[in-house]
């Protein structure tokens, strides 16, 4: 099966084939489910933990290390361009979507 796309980015770095490929097989399994998991009813986010550089680093400062994309796809979100999540506002967000007791920050203008 195809290298994750984090594997991808540790062994070849972020300016390579191998990691642009491997999203773009992320992207293809993707698409192959987002109708029917929507269909369902399912909210559905897609981010990262963390990016790569071109030196193989991810967790340092830089902008490629640190900002990631975040796709947020259903009912329940506000599609709100002023919407500014920060990474430490997902988990309780995700709380939030899931009905689930927290004390995490929000992203409150990410949802409805
Ligand atoms: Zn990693």
């Amino acid at each position: 099966h195809p290298m994750n796309i984090d594997d991808a980015g540790h062994k070849h770095g972020l300016d390579t084939a191998q990691y642009r490929n491997s999203a773009r097989s992320a992207d293809i399994i993707l698409a192959d489910y987002l109708q029917r998991w929507l269909d369902a009813g399912y909210q559905v986010l897609v981010t990262a933990d963390h990016g790569m550089n071109n030196d193989r680093s991810h967790n340092g400062l830089l902008p490629e290390e640190r900002e990631v994309p975040l796709f947020v796809i259903g009912d329940a979100f506000s599609l709100n361009v002023d919407a500014a999540p920060r990474q430490t506002d997902l988990c309780g967000t995700v709380c939030e979507l899931l009905g689930i007791p927290h004390d995490k920050p929000i992203c409150r203008e990410l949802l409805n």
